[in-house]
């Protein structure tokens, strides 16, 4: 039995039934995916939030990424210092941009160069050796490595706080450095369908009938669980829900604190750029960053208009954020027509050192957890958890055998 059908419930899901376990799915909501949910507003898609796929996530191997046919950003961002916008673009996915990175005003050749040395670094060293190194927070660990001046407070502040959902950089350096791996080594891009595709992909590799949509546990054993239809045993129970529900349903399980985050986004007759670039908030503003979405990926907008999406840390109104979301794309407020906004209050668990990475999965008496709060706060703990937990599950089932296509039960 698996509680919770986000992509740690579907990642153990999957796995169980491909080794020939009887798999039941509970979830709670009417979709599966979890934190990956997409609306469909107006013809524009609307994912709960601003978020990307990235594929430099070693998990992201257990995706059909053609399937999902993403669409692309280019890997670096566009940043506005004294009124002009500038593009920093990894010049490894588009050699021609060289020269204007280079010269983009993100600080000096040193600290260029600090940052080329830093993303080797995380990029190409063994994961082992970068995980030995001393742990700080994010902080400490970028003016360590040369990168405490301009190159932080007009770039990566802003780049990371959209991601970590944090700008004190208080986030351990061992996840930073994880993190900063998979800019490295992958691409971040939306599918044609939506951020919730991607979960509705691992779903549709579920036996017919073992997904359960609009079913509420309650209660948890390790010989089953109580909904509101009553009781369900099971030989194991996997509780791969939100870390806050699954402090509730299981004793001794602790939530890290919440990281929130509010997305607006408007429609503009069309995009203001040439290329798909996320545009970083400026120093003192609000917005941690804005991004034309469908220059990503045009199947988000129904008809060649652009949807922006633009996040800020704290609960804005929109009212608080337009005339900057305006300047951050070089456009007259009035052009900008609010479509909706979104707050996401529990987004991510903070990644605070000491990180704990890969938490105990197996809690014994036939009790098994997973979820971004059991690995780190991303698609790729997320899957990595619940990937660990089948493999524990089918472990406690039948130690002979751990991953055999023969039946459990
Ligand atoms: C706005 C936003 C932006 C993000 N951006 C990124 C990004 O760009 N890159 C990235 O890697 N990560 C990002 N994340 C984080 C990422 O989405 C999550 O880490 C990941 O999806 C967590 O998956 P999960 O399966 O652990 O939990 P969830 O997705 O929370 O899944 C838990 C499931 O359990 C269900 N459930 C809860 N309680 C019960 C119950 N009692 N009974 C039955 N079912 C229950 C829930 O309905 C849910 O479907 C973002 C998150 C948000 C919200």
């Amino acid at each position: 039995m698996v509680v919770g059908a986000g992509l740690a419930g579907l990642s153990a899901a999957t796995r169980l039934a491909a080794a020939g376990c009887d798999v039941q799915v509970l979830e709670g909501a009417g979709h599966v995916g979890g934190r990956l949910a997409t609306d469909r507003i107006d013809g524009f898609l609307v994912d709960r939030g601003f978020q990307v796929l990235n594929t430099g996530y070693p998990r992201v191997a257990d995706l059909d990424l053609a399937a999902l046919e993403l669409g692309w950003f280019l890997t670096g961002a566009r940043i506005w210092v004294d009124g002009r916008s500038s593009a920093v673009v990894d010049p490894r996915s588009r050699p021609l941009s060289l020269p204007r990175t280079a010269t983009a005003p993100i600080g000096s050749l040193r600290e260029k160069a600090a940052l080329a040395a830093f993303s080797l670094r995380a990029g190409y060293l063994p994961v082992p050796r970068l995980l030995a190194a001393p742990e700080r927070t994010a902080a400490e660990a970028l003016q360590r490595a040369g990168l405490g001046g301009a190159v932080l407070e007009r770039f990566l502040r802003p780049f990371l706080a959209g991601v970590l959902l944090e700008d004190r950089l208080e986030t351990s350096s061992r996840y930073l450095d994880l993190l900063w791996r998979s800019f490295v080594r992958g691409r971040i891009g939306l599918p044609a369908r939506g951020m919730q595709s991607v979960g509705e992909q691992l779903a549709d590799r579920l036996p017919a009938g073992a997904l359960h949509l609009r079913c509420h546990v309650t209660e948890v054993t390790g010989e089953g669980v109580q909904t509101g239809a009553g009781r369900i045993t099971a030989d194991a129970v996997v509780v791969a829900t939100d870390p806050t529900t699954a402090a509730e349903l299981l004793p001794g399980v602790t939530a890290a604190a919440p990281r929130q985050v509010t997305t607006h986004l408007h429609v503009l007759p069309g995009s203001p750029w040439d290329e798909p670039l996320l545009v970083l908030g400026r120093p003192g503003g609000q917005l941690v960053n804005s991004a034309v979405l469908t220059d990503a990926q045009p199947r988000y907008g129904p008809d060649g208009r652009a949807l922006v999406a633009s996040s800020t840390l704290g609960p804005t109104r929109e009212a608080d954020v337009r005339e900057e979301v305006a300047r951050a794309h070089g456009v007259a407020a009035t052009d900008l027509e609010h479509l909706t906004s979104v707050t996401v209050p529990r987004a991510q668990p903070a990644a605070a050192p000491p990180l704990q990475l890969r938490r105990p999965v197996d809690l014994g008496h036939g009790l098994f957890v997973c979820g971004d709060h059991r690995d780190t706060p991303s698609i790729q703990g997320a899957m990595a958890g619940g990937a660990r937990a089948a493999r524990a599950v089918l472990h406690r089932l039948r130690p002979a055998a751990d991953s055999g296509p023969t039946l459990a039960r």
